[in-house]
């Protein structure tokens, strides 16, 4: 056997033995929050499509509309032949939605971020990161040849003692957070960290993919926002949103951008659909009511309860035990993933419960006695 094949085996193994080996699991079938995996159907607690919109009727009506009469794939990048008219009442949208003078629109959240921080930072500039930040952000920040420094998670403090012990020996700063976080489902302290960015004369980058559609985050105070169409939208794709010069700069050095084909027309078509009925409709309120209720039903804290977001962490401390709540859970005919590091934390590992505006009362009383039983 090849060597390199050897090695991978053995990579693998490796994660094995420590519970954190991955596999992707077959969906046989999708229905509101319901899933069908090997015939067996399971309420999901485990999508990012915190307000149904992937299913709502008139976002897949506008997506076969549009696709109808423009045909599927795009052909181009946006600047050679595939900036549709369909973007530029997106990007308004996006922009006033945001509180920006101007939004672009990239192919994922991953790509949005790696536009985003390449275009605006490189050598001899300076990134200040919560610990918890997505991996696209830290990969972003490695691309761009940026000194990148860590501060602990919403710890204001912390941040500003590395911005006054090093921000005079660089260039330009990005202070980067998230405005909920992906796997705590917490909020960052953006007045606080806009104040501090201010003082140190840097610029803040706050990602928004959970945050999309819960009104009372200050995302605005950020210099920069990114976010993705792929959670509370129900699409796919991500966008960033900030001053005009920025997005200009972002058009013109952003390689994630510039290199890559434009998203399909339905999708636009349909993001469209999906950012108009959130202006319409208070989804959150809903996802709220559910929070709550299920926080009231469950003994064991989880890790906050308090976070105004879809997230609610169920913490169980090592990987192994979050394997086996999670198929336990399972039995009961309910679907909630476990989260291992590398994605959190070495042992915090936990099952990420994502609540939805189409959970039913009789399906969160269910998962709040199948945690009383196993958890
Ligand atoms: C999901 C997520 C992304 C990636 O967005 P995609 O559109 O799925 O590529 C980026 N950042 C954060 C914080 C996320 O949770």
């Amino acid at each position: 056997m090849p060597a390199l094949e050897r090695l991978c085996e053995e990579r693998l193994a490796a994660l094995e033995a420590q519970s954190l080996r991955r596999e992707l699991v077959e969906i046989e079938s999708r229905d509101g929050v319901m899933i069908r995996v090997n015939g067996k159907e399971y309420i999901s607690f485990s999508s990012n499509d915190y307000f149904g919109l992937s299913q709502h009727p008139e976002v897949i009506e506008a997506n076969i509309e549009a696709t109808k009469r423009y045909g599927v794939g795009a052909g181009a990048s946006r600047l050679v032949t595939g900036n549709h008219h369909l973007y530029a009442p997106l990007e308004a949208a996006l922009a006033e939605f945001k509180g920006k003078e101007s939004a672009l629109v990239l192919g994922s959240g991953y790509l949005a971020n790696i536009a985003a921080i390449t275009s605006l930072v490189g050598r001899g500039d300076l990134i200040i990161a919560d610990k918890l930040v997505h991996a696209c952000m830290i990969d972003g920040a490695k691309l761009s040849g940026a000194k990148l420094m860590r501060f602990s998670h919403n710890d204001v403090e912390h941040a500003e003692m590395l911005l006054e012990k090093y921000r005079g020996e660089y260039g330009q700063c990005l202070v980067m957070t998230e405005s909920i976080f992906s796997m705590d489902g917490d909020e960052a302290p953006l007045k606080a960290l806009h104040e501090v960015s201010k003082k140190y004369d840097t610029e803040l980058l706050v990602d928004d993919a959970h945050g999309f559609g819960f009104p009372h985050l200050q995302t605005s105070l950020a210099d920069v926002v990114v976010g993705t169409f792929s959670k509370a939208m129900g699409c796919y794709g991500g966008y960033i949103s900030a001053s005009n010069i920025k997005i200009e700069s972002m058009l013109n050095f952003g390689r994630s951008f510039i290199f890559s084909t434009a998203l399909p027309y339905g999708l636009i078509s349909s993001i469209n659909k999906s950012l108009e009925l959130i202006n319409q409709e208070k989804y959150f309120e809903r996802i709220y009511k559910n929070k709550y209720y299920l926080c009231d039903g469950l003994k064991k804290p989880t890790i906050d309860h308090s976070g105004k977001s879809a997230i609610l962490p169920f913490l169980v401390g090592e990987a192994a035990d979050a394997v086996a709540l999670q198929e336990k859970l399972k039995q009961e005919g309910l679907w909630v993933s476990a989260i291992r590091p590398p994605t959190v934390p070495q042992g915090t590992a936990r099952l990420r419960i994502t609540l939805n505006v189409l959970h039913e009362e009789s399906h969160l009383s269910k998962l709040v006695e199948g945690l009383r039983k196993h958890g």
